[in-house]
């Protein structure tokens, strides 16, 4: 017998720069001529395509880059095998090749989708992040999580696969609906939540003038949330460990959104699975009460529930989700808690039986 070793171990460099400020789509352009593509497709969805994305088209054109304007249906329907068949018979029919770049103008649905086109399109093509509602600039755009739902499970077809680069431009904040933007308070608090006390505190003080638009304050937020997850995602990129942090509030949440038919935004579901997680880390002797009342007054402040009726969501039913989708062993499974605010960790030994008078007791 032969054999024929393939040595395929290489050091990949992945890193990139966030930018974060006002009015960035404008000089869009001048950053477009450093990166080395021939032709760019600006994918976007059909609520953004005549404003944002026409504008974006217009003033790439005005400086002679070829551009063209790929757009698809709004809503998280769209996220979908289906939909990223038509963007690539579109990019085909239009020629684009190896020397093509994606903008991806949208929200976290633009965002995922268009990461997985440009994963695997030509084998992969290089792709920017042009984040345009709160969720998307503080947690979906950042990492290279990309990929699309399908009938049986959400996000359950992707791939890691990271931007070039990811332009945040706060004007975009300006057109986003109030609960749009309570959707990606929730994430922005949890990194604080998870990692960082001084930046709580920060929100605490400052989400009058977050939830009004205020430049400054926002900047300050959105580029402290960044870096959280930037910084964890640079320990594990892969989310082998520490990056299951980042899953904060979310064991409860995703069975809440499941068990609702994904008929509640993310950010409601994960600021209820918060409210649990937390009540769960004080029962289990390591968060104080009062770090709880901390939390969800916040997650109020910014528009986010932090209960449901049992009418609406019956603990049973919530449970058999949770059961679901984690792995038990010997009735115990994995969740993420806190010490204390700021401080998050994944714990590999929390009963079942918790969870359950947890969700009972709300
Ligand atoms: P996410 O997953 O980031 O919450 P989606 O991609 O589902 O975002 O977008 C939520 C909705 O907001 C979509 O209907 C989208 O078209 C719309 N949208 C995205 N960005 C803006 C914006 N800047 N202004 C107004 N509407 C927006
Ligand atoms: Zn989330």
């Amino acid at each position: 017998m032969e054999v024929v070793k393939v040595d395929l171990r290489e050091e990949i460099d992945n890193s990139y720069d966030i930018v974060i400020g006002n009015g960035l789509l404008d000089s869009l352009a001048m950053e477009l001529k450093k990166v080395p593509a021939n032709e760019f497709a600006v994918i976007t969805d059909s609520n953004i395509a005549g404003t944002y994305g026409k504008k974006l088209i217009n003033s790439l054109k005005k400086e002679n880059i070829d551009v063209h304007l790929i757009t698809f249906s709004a809503g998280e329907k769209s996220k979908s095998r289906k939909t990223k068949e038509k963007i690539e018979n579109e990019m085909l029919r239009l020629n684009l090749g190896r020397d093509a770049c994606i903008i991806a103008l949208g929200g976290g649905v633009v965002g995922d989708l268009a990461g997985f086109v440009a994963a695997t399109y030509m084998r992969g093509i290089p792709y920017i992040q042009v984040p345009t509602t709160l969720l998307a600039m503080v947690d979906s755009s950042i990492g290279g999580k990309v990929g699309v739902d399908t009938i049986h499970a959400k996000n359950a077809i992707g791939a890691f696969y990271q931007p070039k680069k990811v332009i945040i431009d706060l004007d975009f904040l300006n057109t986003l609906q109030k609960n749009e933007l309570s959707n990606g308070l929730a994430e922005l608090i949890k990194h604080a939540l998870i990692k960082d006390s001084n930046f709580f505190h920060f929100l605490e003080k400052n989400i009058g003038k977050i939830l009004k638009l205020d430049s400054d304050a926002l900047k300050t937020a959105i580029k402290r949330s960044c870096e959280i997850k930037a910084d964890i995602v640079m320990q594990d990129e892969k989310e082998k460990g520490i990056r299951r942090i980042l899953n904060y509030g979310h064991t409860i949440g995703h069975a809440i959104e499941s068990s609702l038919n994904y008929r509640i935004s993310h950010g409601n579901a994960i600021a209820i699975g918060m409210n649990y997680a937390a009540k769960l880390s004080a029962k289990l002797g390591h968060l104080h009460e009062g770090s709880v009342i901390r939390q969800n007054n916040l997650l109020e402040y910014a528009g986010l529930p932090h209960k449901l009726s049992h009418h609406k969501l019956k603990p049973r039913k919530l449970l058999e989700h949770v059961q679901y989708d984690k792995k038990i062993i010997n009735g115990r499974i994995n969740f993420v808690l806190l010490n204390s605010i700021g401080d998050a960790f994944v714990s590999d030994d929390v009963a079942m039986e918790d969870i359950k008078n947890i969700l009972e007791k709300g």
